[in-house]
């Protein structure tokens, strides 16, 4: 059968990390990548139209308000709203059009904050979230409570995928939204760049909060391999997690240390410890993943933050920054 692919939020990182893992493959399949400018999705009636206009079969659905710590802080409210909106408007609206599968995107920071370790996907209800992103964190935890309504009223294979933190090629590099890869980087390409006048020795960059903090990160383009996957071969509404290993979790000061490796920054990292942490950690197992598909090769962290890194810098003018 061929597909029709309807890739909601198709201009972000993760859509664009589609777009490019699409383009090496050889399809017959119709993919459409959808941003803002195709349709305003917290809108019902633009929704509609978008399926109308493109006719899909399966949904990979992507678009939500998205950022990082400090972001989600300040803005409980409107995650909540606007994710609720947006992610009631797509579900329906491919429950309407008779859609085979849509695949949706939760994440590990989602997870209740008082837990047990490592996190898993049977954890998504067990408990409140973390504060500092409760809005987010319950709207996407009802993409799996209407999964499964939809599941119960007609079999629909209507399901989710739980992602790590991702950077890659396309970020979201804008410093007051950002998660912590691309902030980081763009912030010291900043600190490098201006003020010339001051030796690069002499410069200092600050790595907000403790700097102790523990986070899984996953490169876009191996996250969108893995969505793909789902797509194609995972056909439970069960959420699944796609994360690297366990082993493989870094503090934020790891994180600082690799990105001034790849920018050959020669400065000080120091810690501002009156910035908030977040969560401490929300190590997730990848066991499932790991069972389902255990030939996946994720890539090397560094090498991919040096992949980053370089596209920012090469793509700096039209970066969102
Ligand atoms: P992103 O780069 O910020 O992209 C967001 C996408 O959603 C863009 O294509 C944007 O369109 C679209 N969008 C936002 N509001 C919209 C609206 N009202 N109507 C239509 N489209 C709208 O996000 P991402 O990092 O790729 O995230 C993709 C998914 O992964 C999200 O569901 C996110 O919650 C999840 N996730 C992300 C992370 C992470 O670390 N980034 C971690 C775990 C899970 P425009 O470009 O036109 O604005
Ligand atoms: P989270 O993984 O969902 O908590 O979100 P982030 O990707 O924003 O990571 C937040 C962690 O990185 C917290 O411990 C922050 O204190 C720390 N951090 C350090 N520097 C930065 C920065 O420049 N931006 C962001 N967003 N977080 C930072």
């Amino acid at each position: 059968m061929t597909k029709t692919v309807l890739v909601t939020g198709g201009t972000g990182l993760v859509g664009k990390a589609l777009e490019t893992v699409i383009k090496e493959r050889n399809t017959s399949d119709v993919w459409y990548f959808a941003g803002s400018k195709d349709g305003d999705l917290t809108v019902l009636t633009e929704t509609k139209a978008l399926y109308e206009k493109v006719k899909p079969t399966h949904v990979i659905h992507l678009a939500a308000m998205v950022g990082g710590l400090f972001y989600n802080m300040n803005n409980n409210l409107d995650f909540l709203r606007k994710n609720l909106q947006i992610n009631d408007n797509v579900l329906q609206t491919a429950f309407e059009h008779g859609c085979v599968k849509v695949v949706s995107c939760l994440s590990t920071c989602i997870f209740p904050d008082k837990t047990t370790y490592p996190i898993d996907e049977t954890m998504v209800h067990n408990g409140p979230p973390h504060d500092s992103n409760f809005g987010y964190s319950y709207a996407k935890r009802l993409i799996d409570v209407q999964n499964r309504a939809y599941f119960e009223k007609n079999g629909s294979v209507f399901t989710s995928v739980i992602p790590c933190n991702i950077f890659g090629p396309h970020d979201n590099f804008k410093p007051e939204v950002s998660h912590v890869i691309p902030g980081m980087i763009y912030r010291m390409h900043k600190l490098i760049n201006e003020d010339t006048a001051t030796k690069e020795e002499d410069k200092v960059f600050t790595v907000f909060g403790s700097g102790k903090p523990l986070r899984q990160f996953i490169y876009s383009l191996d996250l969108a391999k893995l969505m793909l996957w789902v797509l194609e071969d995972y056909d439970k509404v069960d959420p699944i997690i796609l994360s690297v290993d366990e082993s493989d979790e870094v503090t934020i000061l790891q994180v600082a240390a690799s990105i001034a490796k790849a920018f050959n920054f020669k400065g000080k990292i120091v810690c501002d410890t009156s910035k908030a942490d977040g969560q401490y950690k929300k190590t997730a197992s990848n066991k499932k993943l790991r069972t389902l598909k255990p030939d996946f090769k994720f890539s090397n962290f560094e090498e991919s933050i040096n992949t980053s890194v370089k596209w920012f810098i090469e793509n700096y003018e039209t970066a969102r920054k």
